[in-house]
């Protein structure tokens, strides 16, 4: 298995950070990461517990009064000065994320450098947060509005954009005064660990920022139950986020879920095939499909279906190779877990055994290079039926499935047709088609013509049960204050 960790110049011995300190699991154990490319122990992290749970959010308890009144403009400058450090850091941050997580380095170094975009984007708003006058009836009295930090959150981020769902959380937590405690994926903690270092090294007080390690099925109810914590910032499974529902109704803690979606694609008779299909590919095969806003169903109408087919097969069999994340010129990496791929490959499988075709993948490539790690071609099938796994569940993973349509009301119908609300698109030159799709499609996105890039300025959220609650824009930022009314009569 290669070089012994802690032999490599690359191994940092990962800790968990708590009130200002890094520290190990006061149990001693630890927890391997692994990389999906060839099965290779990247680092271990510190297997924490309950305790340290607690002792995480007793810290960000005891900096919050301080965080909370320390000036708007004074967290806007610790928030530059760390933009500035982990702009700098980048390629570090990088390689570890492509190590632990597999995909290509060059999406990693984009992804990493998000971090530092997103903490200049939020560190704008912290020195503009401001209320209302609100003259009232009573001529002796006037109304306030005060916007508040809501408190300690609890951030919670899955393995796919480890980095990215973070920044989503921690960015708008910190500009609004509130402090964190984190707790990365259990596969994907390394990148996610050293940016949190790197952020805290600028001088940001002890406590504001902490992060805990260590299976959610484990410390997942301690965090979420903890009478101190007043937020649940989570991203993750549509199941994960039902359970952290529940628990939150005990202490009555507010939830931002930002769950599973199976974005449906709509492509009409006068779209452009040529564009519409490069975007297709992208928004489905980049991080080999694992990505919460995705292509996930493609709903073709009947006149441009053979044509469109023809070329995503195409681009699928040809513009994505497949392999280890740090060689030069992959585009897409291996799945991130074994047990990830065999979800795919089975949801697949029950396509293909209840009729559909496989027009491009449908396999793992085949030598010596691929044979320890995750990997999985890109994949297209045609005459998916409706009831198949693929078409009602979320594929995550680089497997594409085609449906073809009547019309436009057909499309919507069954793009609706499914239990998640997450994203959508749809390809036209019909402004008619454009307004009926964005009104009446069930998601918290839709592009018209145009890649599911979420845009720093734009509210990003989910529908149905793809959750609830926004990242992005300044709605993101408002997620993590409370309104006060205050009435001051003199
Ligand atoms: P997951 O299994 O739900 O895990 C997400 C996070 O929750 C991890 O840190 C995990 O820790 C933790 N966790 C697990 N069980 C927990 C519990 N009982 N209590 C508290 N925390 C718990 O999700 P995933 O498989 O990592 O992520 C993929 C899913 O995320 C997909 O469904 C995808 O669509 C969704 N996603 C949604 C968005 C969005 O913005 N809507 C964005 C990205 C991904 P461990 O790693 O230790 O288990």
């Amino acid at each position: 298995m290669g070089v012994p960790p802690t032999e490599r110049e690359d191994f940092f011995m990962a800790t968990m950070l708590i009130d200002g300190q890094t520290v190990a699991a006061q149990t001693g154990k630890t927890i391997e990461v692994r990389n999906p490319a060839n099965g290779e122990v990247v680092d271990t992290i510190p297997k924490g517990s309950a305790s340290e749970v607690d002792a995480a959010v007793e810290a960000a308890a005891k900096a919050l009064p301080a965080w909370a009144s320390l000036s708007g403009a004074k967290r806007a400058a610790f928030m530059h000065a760390a933009a500035a450090k982990v702009k700098a850091a980048v390629p570090e941050i990088a390689k570890l994320l492509t190590l632990e997580q597999g995909k290509p380095l060059a999406h990693a170094v984009i992804e990493a450098t998000r971090v530092a975009e997103n903490l200049e984007f939020f560190a704008g708003f912290a020195d503009k947060l401001r209320g209302d006058y609100v003259p009232l009836e009573d001529q002796n009295k006037f109304g306030l509005t005060m916007r508040r930090p809501v408190g300690v959150v609890v951030a919670i981020t899955p393995w796919n954009f480890p980095l990215t769902l973070m920044a989503n959380k921690v960015c708008p937590a910190l500009a609004a005064g509130c402090t964190v405690v984190l707790k990365p994926a259990s596969t994907t903690p390394l990148a996610t660990q050293r940016t949190i270092e790197i952020i805290n090294s600028v001088g940001i007080p002890a406590g504001v920022l902490n992060t805990v390690h260590g299976p959610g099925s484990e410390i997942g109810d301690a965090l979420v139950s903890h009478p101190k914590v007043n937020k649940i910032a989570f991203t993750g499974q549509t199941e994960t986020g039902k359970r952290i529902m529940k628990l939150a109704a005990d202490n009555v803690t507010r939830v931002t879920l930002e769950l599973g979606g199976s974005d449906p694609m709509i492509v009409c008779d006068d779209a452009d095939i040529r564009r519409a299909t490069a975007a297709t590919a992208i928004g489905r095969f980049f991080n080999a499909g694992q990505a919460c806003l995705a292509v996930k169903r493609v709903y073709l109408f009947e006149q441009i279906a053979e044509e469109f087919m023809a070329k995503i097969a195409d681009r699928a069999r040809k513009e994505w190779p497949v392999g280890d994340g740090m060689k030069e010129g992959v585009k897409m990496g291996p799945l991130h877990t074994e047990r990830q791929r065999a979800e795919v490959e089975s949801q697949v499988a029950d396509a293909v055994k209840r009729g559909a075709k496989v027009l491009a993948g449908g396999k793992r490539p085949e030598g010596k290079e691929f044979e320890k790690g995750w990997y999985m071609e890109a994949t297209v099938l045609r005459d998916v039926p409706e009831d198949s796994r693929m078409a009602t569940e979320e594929v995550f993973g680089p497997a594409l499935p085609i449906f073809i349509v009547k019309d436009l009301d057909d499309a919507i119908a069954k793009a609706n047709s499914s239990v998640y609300g997450l994203g959508s698109s749809i390809w036209t030159k019909d402004l008619a088609k454009a307004r009926k799709a964005a009104e009446l499609l069930e998601a918290g996105y839709t592009w018209i013509n145009d890649i599911q890039v979420a845009y720093d300025q734009l509210p990003f959220g989910g529908t149905k049960q793809s959750g609830f609650g926004k990242e992005h824009g300044i709605e993101g930022l408002d997620g993590y204050l409370e309104k006060k009314s205050v009435v001051l009569a003199y």
